[in-house]
């Protein structure tokens, strides 16, 4: 079993919770974050637990990136510039953030044999329309004059290099494309529509429907988006590839929002605010996006365990006592 791992990010969202699963298995874990937008309330509750260590600094921080990564077995790098809003309002960020993030923990990873596995993302699929999505399928971006493809290029180029240094020196090196994660520390700030609309139809304020709402996505528990990536990080098999991980439950945004409401007893009102306004003129979504999954499914035997009811409820208990 790998004993010591480093989450890059781990004070995020996603991170968060995947250095509690990793501790609870009997791991050592260190997390790498600069509390950007991840944020320390999430793991202050594991300070003072065995095997945990912080240290807050940026990604591009080299010695401090060095010295984590030579006590450490495994690399788990999450941290990115993430959230759709983020991308489209602080483009450079983004492209400097991902593709320097990756390259230094490649780096640094090379000069101590550790294993990487780096988290990528849907967006990566881009326009396709070859619904569900398979990790050898061709990808479809927009192009380069809109903001949100920086995004998704700038994962891919991530996936390149963590492939090319796989093939060429032998590092192994893994690709988990996170579908639409949610859950309990998931804030609404940067644009992700499950908190938003949770919060929105617990303040009772109008649940914010972009465009026409028939755009669908697929909603994943974070709890079952950790138990992916730590089998990943495991299995013996899976360096050098690249893997789908989410749920194959797809619902639309508009019966999302009808859900929620429902599910809350909320008096909001459903309003549709079109694309423009919400994001910026010529902003491009993605109609639909479903991942195959039978490649983890196959590998390691995961699947999600929740059902979208239950992941609603517990962003609704969780925001309800925070
Ligand atoms: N969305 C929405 N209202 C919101 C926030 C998002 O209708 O207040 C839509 C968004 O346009 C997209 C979907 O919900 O079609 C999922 O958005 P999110 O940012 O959560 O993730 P994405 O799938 O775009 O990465």
């Amino acid at each position: 079993m790998i004993e010591r791992i480093l989450i890059t990010g781990g004070a995020g969202f996603i991170g968060s919770h995947l250095a509690e699963r990793l501790l609870d298995s009997g791991r050592q874990v260190a997390i790498l974050d600069n509390l950007s937008t991840g944020r320390f309330e999430n793991i202050e509750h594991l300070v003072g637990r065995p095997g945990f260590s912080f240290a807050i600094a940026s990604i591009t921080d080299t010695p401090v990136l060095d010295r984590l990564a030579s006590e450490s077995q495994a690399i788990v790098h999450l941290a990115a510039s993430v959230g759709v809003r983020l991308v489209v309002e602080q483009p450079v960020q983004t492209i400097e953030t991902n593709i320097m993030g990756a390259e230094a923990v490649l780096k640094a990873a090379a000069r101590y044999r550790a294993r990487v596995l780096i988290a990528s993302t849907s967006e990566v699929y881009g326009k396709g329309v070859r619904v569900p999505f398979r990790e050898d399928d061709d990808v479809v971006l927009g192009p380069t004059s809109r903001n949100r493809w920086a995004y998704a290029a700038s994962k891919m180029v991530d996936e390149f290099l963590g492939l090319a240094y796989f093939h060429k020196y032998g590092l192994p090196v893994v690709i988990a494309r996170l579908f639409n994660t949610v859950g309990p520390r998931q804030v609404g700030r940067y644009g992700m529509v499950v908190p938003r609309f949770v919060g929105q139809a617990l303040a009772g304020e109008p649940i914010t429907v972009y465009g026409d709402g028939s755009q669908s996505r697929c909603f994943c528990d974070v709890s079952d988006t950790v138990r992916a990536l730590e089998a990943l990080l495991d299995h013996e098999e899976a360096p050098g590839k690249v893997f789908n991980v989410g749920s194959t439950e797809e619902i639309s945004i508009l019966d999302l929002a009808r859900r929620v409401k429902a599910m809350l007893n909320s008096d909001s009102p459903i309003q549709f605010i079109p694309y423009e306004r919400a994001y910026a003129p010529g902003f491009e979504d993605m109609q639909r996006r479903v991942p195959d999954t039978t490649r983890i499914q196959t590998l390691t035997g995961w699947r999600p365990l929740l059902r979208l009811n239950e992941i609603l409820q517990r962003v609704a208990d969780w925001q309800r006592n925070s």
